[in-house]
């Protein structure tokens, strides 16, 4: 028998230790009983020679403080991609989420008609804003636009085929596949044209009696450029309708006002597609449009119908907290209120904006940075390849190890011409102050 079992201290009497003190009793308790089982194997595995009480006492405060700490924290993104994915994709106003909070933090009517004092629906209320936004007969919104994608798929063709360009079966980051996701709704994905060419023909030629639906994806994070051609969803949405079809538009991200950079050359605006409407348009709440994260549908309104019919809807609803700061991002893009959406306002800051932020940045510092004209993207799969001007911070020293260094104070730059740089564009002033004692520190 090891003796090294007897200098287990007895968990009752080894938590009243003063090194405790102020410390939750059930949760302190709870973590030298894990720790002293893990102690228990690792003798038993011969894994320790002897057991010290100081070092114990340590590592199980630290245990504490670490099982008390969120995982998911504030980081300030100096990456100057404003819709960035992995960071969050985009930031809501702090005002709208104010609103939100009274929603949320007090009972309110999400399934209440406050008229009749009868069970209501939670999908009416953005929906009245959102149809009133983009001039159309009805709105539904889902989880995200990935659920959007498959409620409509499987509500309107499962068993049944759908046509799609070999120039859009588009894979977003973090394993979402058109062709994939056409496979799980049970619908059947026919493949029209080639990969830089598709024509309006290769639609036309598809279509037979098991046709449910012509569906376009936005390309979102790849562009196919030289010898290519795609069809115009306008032209899908006719030949649907001579065809007594749907169609449909995952139109991924959608913009509403013009835009800075001659962005808006690149892409119409959901107003110039919704001009024409397709039977069915979906696309996130949280990329261009700067809210919450949502699946937005638009359609005619026997089409919602049916797709709040579709038993799987349920899976993908949403709560008061995304309804509520929808639905306030949608009055204040009525009352086109531009500065409540906070991925807009950057995007459309000016580079002199930008520029006293960086001069701000290094009036305080007294280390040898240089401030430098830079491009950056908007990121979230919206304008692929579109370069946008902006103003970087440009540290001397090895890339590499001050990024890692950034990035323990929660700071996240990028790397360019072997270079460890801060973009001033994504830099929000209420992080400047923050932001330049992190840099004293790191350069120090
Ligand atoms: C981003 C995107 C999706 C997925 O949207 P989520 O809101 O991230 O679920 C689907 N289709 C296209 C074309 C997209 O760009």
């Amino acid at each position: 028998m090891n003796n090294l079992y007897r200098k287990i201290p007895k968990i009752d009497t080894f938590i009243n230790k003063k090194e405790f003190q102020g410390l939750s009793k059930p949760l302190l308790t709870k973590v030298v009983k894990n720790y002293v089982d893990k102690l228990r194997r690792d003798i038993k595995d011969n894994k320790i020679e002897d057991i010290d009480i100081d070092k114990m006492v340590l590592q199980i405060i630290k245990e504490y403080k670490k099982i008390l700490e969120p995982s998911i924290k504030s980081v300030i993104n100096a990456t100057g991609i404003t819709i960035h994915t992995n960071l969050g994709r985009s930031l809501i106003d702090e005002k709208i989420f104010e609103k939100a909070k009274d929603i949320c933090t007090s009972y309110c009517n999400l399934e209440f008609d406050m008229e009749q004092g009868k069970r209501g629906d939670r999908y009416e209320h953005t929906a009245k804003h959102l149809s009133f936004l983009f001039g159309c007969e009805d709105v539904l919104v889902v989880n995200n636009n990935a659920a959007a994608v498959f409620l409509i798929l499987n509500t309107f063709a499962k068993d049944r085929e759908v046509i799609v360009s070999r120039g859009e079966l588009v894979e977003i980051g973090g394993s979402f596949r058109i062709p994939e996701v056409m496979k799980s709704s049970q619908a059947k994905l026919i493949e029209v044209g080639t990969t830089n060419k598709t024509k309006l023909s290769d639609y036309k030629n598809a279509i037979n009696e098991d046709t449910a639906m012509l569906m376009k994806v936005h390309k979102s994070n790849y562009s196919i450029e030289g010898f290519s051609e795609e069809v115009d969803i306008n032209e899908i949405t006719k030949l649907a309708k001579t065809k007594n079809i749907l169609d449909y538009y995952d139109l991924g991200s959608a913009y509403l006002p013009t835009l800075p950079y001659n962005l808006k050359n690149a892409e119409p605006s959901i107003f110039d597609i919704l001009k024409n409407p397709p039977s069915l348009l979906s696309f996130s709440g949280d990329k261009l449009f700067g809210s919450i994260q949502a699946g937005i549908i638009i359609g005619k309104k026997k089409l919602i119908a049916k797709l709040k019919k579709n038993q799987i809807l349920r899976m993908f609803r949403v709560d008061k907290l995304t309804l509520s700061i929808l639905e306030y991002t949608a009055i204040s893009y009525i009352k086109q209120s531009y500065d409540n959406i906070p991925s807009l306002k950057m995007i459309c800051q000016n580079e002199n904006i930008l520029l006293e932020r960086a001069n701000k940045i290094k009036n305080s510092i007294n280390a040898q940075i240089k401030i430098k004209e830079s491009y950056t993207f908007i990121g979230g799969g919206t304008f692929p390849n579109r370069k946008i001007p902006t103003i970087v911070i440009e540290f001397t020293g090895d890339a590499i190890s001050l990024q890692t260094k950034f990035r323990k104070y929660s700071v996240i730059g990028r790397i360019e011409n072997d270079r460890f740089v801060l973009d001033t564009r994504t830099i929000m002033d209420k992080e400047m102050e923050k932001l330049i004692s992190i840099i004293k520190k790191v350069i120090s």
